[in-house]
């Protein structure tokens, strides 16, 4: 039935577990990412586990609850109704009535008899509700003491240990990890252990780790395993975001050397593409890196800031293009004026994306606009 209340099928829903609704709703969801929820698996809108581990989980924390869940590239969805919005591609109403259906809310009668197993349930439902906010608490302290062991075993990258870190960056054609203030954000660490999408130990390998920060505050850090010669270590995917506290917000956050509320300040995805705008600008601008699409999409300017350049990925998804776009028009809401600057390659057959990186690799600073030297 349709116009069912919201609410009496969303409470039944949180009686039953969104785990077994949507298992049961939604098939294009990888089972995996239901058995072990936090896990990426492949996303049922876009289709491929794209680059840097980019793809779909549900939320780790209150998933039988909320039924939520986020693509790296696609955007958060907060509850299980918004969730099948974008996997169906159909309205609110249709989500309320495929969720009640499931649940045998089909009519007012049943409507009204849920209404009172909701009420009889509440006692049950707050209990389960503290169980899993205490069995939250310990994970986040956990998370956030391994997250700061990381960061105290980490190194300078000009620290001579830090040479697998200075070989990769080399053949990426990137000159700027003596930049000042990166060792306060981006440093070298001698054993990063490497856990495929199935928790299945993978090695341990060098790396480079760097802290991703929200208005100054941190919130995780990003790993990028090497092989000790400074080439991309052979594991599922050699980029990968630590776990971080749920009471923490990576929306918003980014990998910023320097100041980032600045009047002009220039932002793109990727930490490799942010230091090869740098050294093919021959340090003109800094850029920062918002690690992915949506973090990119979902960019926070300071109070300060007055013009921002995107300096885009050019993806065979178009996925690059369309976040950097969907940032402009934020951006320019907010009366900021903003700029896209993309890739001056074009995206040949077979290949799946051109990025600034690619750009100074093949090009040189010659593919890069003239930037003058901000005072
Ligand atoms: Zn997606």
């Amino acid at each position: 039935m349709r116009n069912l209340k919201a609410e009496v099928v969303r409470n039944a829903a949180k009686l039953k577990g969104w785990d077994v609704i949507l298992r049961d709703l939604c098939p294009e969801i990888d089972s995996r990412a239901f058995d072990k929820p936090g896990r990426h698996t492949k996303c049922p809108v876009h289709g491929v586990a794209g680059r840097g581990g980019d793809g779909f989980k549900f939320f780790r924390k209150d998933f039988q609850d909320s039924g939520g869940g986020m693509c790296n590239t696609c955007g958060t969805y907060p509850d299980g109704f918004s969730l099948l919005m974008w996997v169906k591609n159909y309205g609110f109403a249709d989500a309320v009535a495929d969720v009640g259906d499931f649940l045998g809310i089909r009519s007012t009668e049943d409507e009204n008899q849920q209404e009172k197993v909701n009420r009889a349930n509440e006692q049950a439902l707050a209990a389960r509700r503290k169980e899993l906010e205490e069995k939250e608490a310990a994970s986040n302290l956990y998370h956030s003491k391994k997250l700061n062991e990381l960061w105290k075993g980490s190194l300078p990258l000009t620290h001579p240990d830090a040479e697998p870190a200075r070989l990769y960056l080399a053949s990426r054609k990137i000159l700027c990890w003596d930049r000042e203030g990166v060792e306060r954000v981006v440093r070298f660490h001698p054993s990063l252990s490497s856990y495929n999408e199935d928790g299945e130990f993978e090695g341990d390998f060098p790396g480079i780790v760097a802290k991703v920060t929200k208005a100054g505050l941190p919130i995780t850090l990003h790993r990028y395993f090497l092989t000790p010669k400074g080439l991309k270590a052979p594991v599922q995917s050699a980029k990968k975001m630590c776990m971080y506290p749920t009471d923490r917000l990576v929306t918003g956050g980014g990998i910023f050397v320097g100041a980032w509320d600045k009047e002009e300040i220039d932002v793109c995805e990727g930490l490799e593409t942010a230091w090869a705008i740098e050294t093919g600008t021959n340090f003109a601008v800094q850029v920062h890196s918002l690690v992915n699409a949506t973090l990119l999409e979902g960019f926070e300017p300071g109070p300060r800031t007055k013009r921002v350049r995107i300096w885009i990925d050019k993806d065979r998804s178009g996925r690059g293009e369309e976040a950097g776009m969907n940032l402009k028009k934020r951006l320019w809401e907010k009366g900021i004026q903003a700029q896209i600057l993309t890739p001056s390659l074009p995206l040949l057959e077979g290949e799946k994306s051109v990025d600034w990186n690619d750009v100074l690799v093949q090009l040189g600073c010659m593919g890069f606009p003239q930037m003058r030297r901000a005072a």
